[in-house]
């Protein structure tokens, strides 16, 4: 196994037999200048392993991110740092056009195609930080969230109100009953 330089395209032909190793640093924000929600923190980690199997290249690696995230439940900003580890297979885009359509290895580890015999590593990286993302923020998992009332953030203070009736006729006597109260 060789050592790792920083590089941004990795060409397949210069990956020797048994393998490369390559450690990226790439800056998030550049990666994501279309998605000004995400503001990473420090820089995307990334250690590749790479190993060609013919014309595929089988590439197992480690990602560490980290990036303020807005809470789902409260909105408060918060950290989100995360670790993982992927394996992908990448396959030469000319085959896919041979066959005429994409072959789904569902079975398998994800498959990703190359063209122009060298791989993107800041596609690859977007991509598993796209998976690595929570479908839903939460600053943690007791979060209380934003009192719907009164708007108090519920992790900060206990504002005391009283959870509101769901009950859609009980609701209205109630706004009529408020109404009276106002005059
Ligand atoms: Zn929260
Ligand atoms: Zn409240």
């Amino acid at each position: 196994m060789s050592g790792g330089k920083i590089t941004m395209k990795i060409r397949i032909e210069e990956i020797p037999p048994g393998g490369l190793q390559v450690e990226v640093g790439e800056d998030g924000n550049r990666l994501f200048a279309d998605d000004p929600e995400l503001h990473f923190e420090e820089k995307i980690r990334s250690r590749l392993v790479l190993n060609r199997v013919g014309h595929s290249v089988n590439v197992s690696g480690k990602i560490k991110t980290k990036l303020t995230l807005q809470c789902g439940r409260c909105l408060a900003p918060y950290s989100f740092l995360e670790d993982a580890a992927f394996d992908v297979e990448y396959r030469p885009a000319s085959e896919v056009q041979l066959r005429g359509e994409v072959e789904l290895a569902a079975d398998e580890m994800d498959v990703l195609y190359y063209s122009g015999g060298e791989i993107d590593v800041d596609e690859l990286l977007m991509g598993q930080v796209a998976e690595i993302l929570p479908a839903r923020p939460l600053c943690r998992e007791t979060c209380r969230g934003i009192c719907p009332q009164c708007g108090e953030n519920r992790n900060r203070r206990e504002c005391g109100c009283v959870e509101e009736v769901t009950d859609p006729r009980l609701a209205k006597l109630k706004e009529l009953f408020n109404k009276d109260q106002e005059r």
